[in-house]
């Protein structure tokens, strides 16, 4: 079958790899119908971890069940579905607790914890920007969509990701009705959370990022835009807030943020975000930072070693949540609001392209060309 296909370094191309089918009982065969490039593939499509050459990315899926393994009950031949980017077993210590993100049964190296569809480092499950999927574990792995499936598609096909992990980042920084927030990073992760916030009754919600069209897609859901390459964003969010800094704030960058102004701080938004939020505030990182970044700016950040502004968020006795999202957690309730027309996250959608003009779309995504914010592939 015909996949997106990582060659090395910014090189990616549609190509053969093997067909997936059913291995096991409990398995379950999706036909894709959409699936999307996100700002984590970026992570290796750059080349920054040890992705084995000749094999296919793809961690936010939906599309079409076309069969199903002896073991499987509840997912019925024909249904759509989203797969929450985590893939989990539903019986471990970690799942058992909700924490699907660090699932120990399907990740196969007993010193991690965690597996997604075609991603360094979790566990060898093949990718969905493809044109069939094998989802184990497939009643646990399978959200089901009502007869809406295939008109909001762009929308449904957040869930896998970056609707719920928008989500769980102010869900983290603990936000409640009328709470101002300030979001570094507009990229698609950044605008969720903007608009996650928004739905949790945030009276304010503040966006920082550089590039126009981005800041101009958070203004449209209400929220604040910050040019930082125009306007200090803490001094910023401390005007607009008598000095006091927002009461919650979100991190949707991670180690590979930079500054317009050239400070080549792999902690910058982290700092920035210590620096912006109140006494007592709250904040959410969903931002990946990882153990190793090989194209870090110093030695300490190539070890994934970055320097927080520690002090100062003790001092300001500040909480912090991290880690990758439990998507499972939030994305019935998200499906439901597309479902009841309360929230639409396809606003963000860019371009939608078939399979063979994936390597085109990586490269302006990557490159972060003007307009090229979301790109849902459609097989
Ligand atoms: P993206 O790269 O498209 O967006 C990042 C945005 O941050 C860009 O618009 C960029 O201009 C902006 N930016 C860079 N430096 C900045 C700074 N100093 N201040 C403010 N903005 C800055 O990626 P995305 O798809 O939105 O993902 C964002 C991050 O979330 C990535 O690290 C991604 O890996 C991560 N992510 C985490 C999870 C999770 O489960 N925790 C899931 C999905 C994605
Ligand atoms: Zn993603």
């Amino acid at each position: 079958m015909k996949a997106v296909v990582y060659n090395g370094p910014r090189d990616v191309s549609v190509g053969d790899v093997s067909d997936a089918k059913i291995e096991r009982p409990t398995d379950v065969l999706v036909k894709i119908t959409a699936t999307n490039i996100c700002g984590s593939d970026l992570h290796m499509y750059e080349g920054r971890t040890d992705f084995e050459t000749g094999r296919n990315f793809g961690h936010e899926n939906m599309g079409q069940v076309v069969e199903v393994g002896d073991g499987v009950d509840k997912v019925k031949v024909g249904e759509y579905v989203v797969l929450p980017f985590n893939i989990s077993c539903g019986f471990c210590k970690n799942c058992e607790r909700g924490h699907t993100n660090y699932c120990l049964t399907t990740q196969p190296d007993a010193a991690l914890a965690g597996a997604a569809y075609g991603f360094a480092g979790m566990g060898p499950w093949a990718g969905g920007q493809a044109e069939m999927l094998r989802v184990p574990y497939g009643d646990h792995n399978c959200l089901r969509l009502g007869e809406d499936a295939k008109e909001k598609e762009n929308d449904y096909v957040m869930l896998a990701d970056i609707f719920p992990t928008g989500y769980h980042a102010p869900e983290m920084a603990g936000v409640v009705p009328g709470d101002t927030v300030v979001i570094y990073g507009a990229g698609p992760v950044g605008l969720m959370a903007a608009l996650s916030a928004t739905t949790k009754g945030a009276a304010r919600v503040m966006v920082v990022d550089r590039h126009p069209d981005r800041l101009r897609l958070a203004e449209q859901i209400g929220a604040i835009p910050i040019d930082d390459s125009k306007t200090d964003p803490v001094q910023f969010v401390l005007d607009q807030t008598m000095g006091l800094g927002a009461d919650r704030g979100c991190e949707c960058v991670g180690y590979q943020a930079h500054d317009p102004q050239g400070t080549e701080d792999p902690a910058l938004t982290l700092n920035r975000l210590i620096a912006s939020v109140r006494f007592t505030g709250g904040i959410g990182v969903v931002g990946v930072f990882m153990p190793a970044d090989p194209g870090g700016p110093n030695e300490d950040a190539k070890q994934g070693k970055v320097a927080i502004d520690y002090g100062l968020h003790w001092f300001k006795g500040q909480t912090i949540g991290s880690g990758q999202c439990p998507v499972k957690k939030y994305n019935r309730q998200l499906r439901d609001l597309i479902a009841g027309d309360k929230v639409k996250p396809s606003w963000i959608v860019s371009h939608e392209i078939p399979l063979t003009e994936a390597a085109d779309a990586y490269r302006n995504f990557d490159e972060r060309n003007d307009g090229w914010t979301k790109v849902v592939i459609k097989p």
